[in-house]
């Protein structure tokens, strides 16, 4: 014990180590101004009405996270992991951040790099969408591409420990980044929206799951705002969370990735909370697609796959609740614009290459809004 006392004060003196330096202090205080003003100069995002026949008493709306400043719900995600960084004193001034992710929260993360003056790296697999590379690179961030996607973990630490920088690890840290007790985050946004519908407490949120923080954030609030909705997680193929969740196993794998970029992973994500999910779906790739390009006809929009997977769920619960003569509202999300992936879901030759047929579900779609029967 007396190892830790300097020579000639054995036991008497106070062993005293102030780090603290205002040189730093000043640039956090100042990152932290920056990243909170961001928010500050943004307006809340919109939630938009589903088109359904007023009568079968059910009411579907999309929470349109695709109008924050980077264009996906990541820029709630990468303000508060920035935030949380920032603060622990993860992130220190001239250090690169660095991320591995789908696409999406590299983003808004290089955008919020950018912003606060530090370098961006994002580790990727080599699959992702051009747009996505592109937007990277706009807002200053350079792009580490990889072949293997299960190795981005891995690639991501030790590029963080050979430059100094800070590994963000979007999914470990989303969902204790995120204030899932209010603070605006989009459960509590989402309710507030509500206030003046027909049936301002939805029956059912719907959102999927890339990191998990989204729905975790969703149920967390649900359940500490003591409400009754119910929250369901739709998984895209190539993912694991469906039969982890199913079989309590939170080591579940699966090989291969995701065509659904954002959503989907290869193993069970430490922000992805099983037990505060209340119904997984198993969602075919081709009636998320199907669904995206339903949703253009219905609201003249365009969003990414993710958002085609959350509404087929959502559609689904809706026939489900119009049978049963149910009334209620359902919730799901825009999660991103269609724009980044006019190449994939919105080609016929992707579709093709990827030997997917979006026939069956198309239909099932438009007899569902015909007839309120769901016959997939
Ligand atoms: C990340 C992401 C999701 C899922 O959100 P999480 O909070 O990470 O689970 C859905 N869609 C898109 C486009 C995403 O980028």
């Amino acid at each position: 014990m007396s190892d830790a006392f300097p020579a000639g004060a054995p036991g008497r003196d106070t062993l005293d180590v102030d780090r603290s330096d205002p040189g730093h202090r000043a640039w956090l205080k100042d990152a932290v101004r920056k990243v909170q003003a961001d928010s500050n100069r943004s307006a809340d995002t919109h939630l938009i009405s589903f088109p359904l026949p007023e009568q079968w008493g059910v009411d579907l709306y999309l929470k349109d996270e695709s109008t924050h400043p980077t264009g996906s719900l990541k820029h709630r995600l990468a303000r508060s992991l920035f935030l949380y960084g920032l603060c622990n004193g993860w992130i220190r001034p001239g250090r690169p951040v660095i991320e591995a992710s789908s696409g999406s929260t590299a983003v808004s993360e290089a955008y919020f790099a950018k912003l606060i003056g530090v370098p961006f790296i994002a580790v990727m697999p080599r699959t992702t969408s051009s747009e996505k590379t592109r937007l990277i690179e706009f807002h200053g961030g350079r792009c580490h591409l990889v072949d293997d996607p299960r190795s981005v973990y891995e690639v991501s630490a030790a590029l963080a420990a050979e430059s100094g920088g800070h590994y963000m690890d979007q999914f470990t840290y989303a969902e204790r980044a995120t204030d899932w007790r209010g603070n605006n985050n989009i459960a509590e946004s989402v309710y507030e929206q509500m206030r003046l519908e027909r049936f301002p407490e939805p029956a059912w949120i719907v959102a999927t799951a890339g990191t998990g923080g989204t729905s975790a954030t969703i149920a967390r609030y649900i359940r500490y705002t003591q409400r009754d909705t119910r929250v369901c997680v739709p998984d895209p193929e190539n993912s694991c969370f469906f039969d982890g969740w199913l079989r309590g196993d939170n080591e579940a794998r699966v090989e291969g990735s995701s065509r659904i970029e954002g959503i989907g992973r290869p193993r069970m994500e430490p922000s992805f909370l099983p037990t505060a999910v209340d119904r997984m779906m198993k969602v075919p790739d081709a009636a998320a697609v199907a669904a995206v390009r339903a949703l253009e006809r219905a609201i003249g929009r365009r969003a990414g796959g993710s958002t085609g997977t959350g509404l087929w769920s959502a559609l689904k619960i809706v026939s489900e609740m119009a049978a049963e003569g149910r009334t209620g509202s359902v919730v799901t999300l825009i999660c991103d614009p269609g724009d980044r992936y006019l190449d994939k879901y919105y080609s016929d030759d992707w579709l093709a290459a990827q030997g997917l047929d979006i026939a069956p579900y198309t239909r099932t779609i438009e007899t569902l809004l015909a007839t309120g029967d769901w016959t997939g």
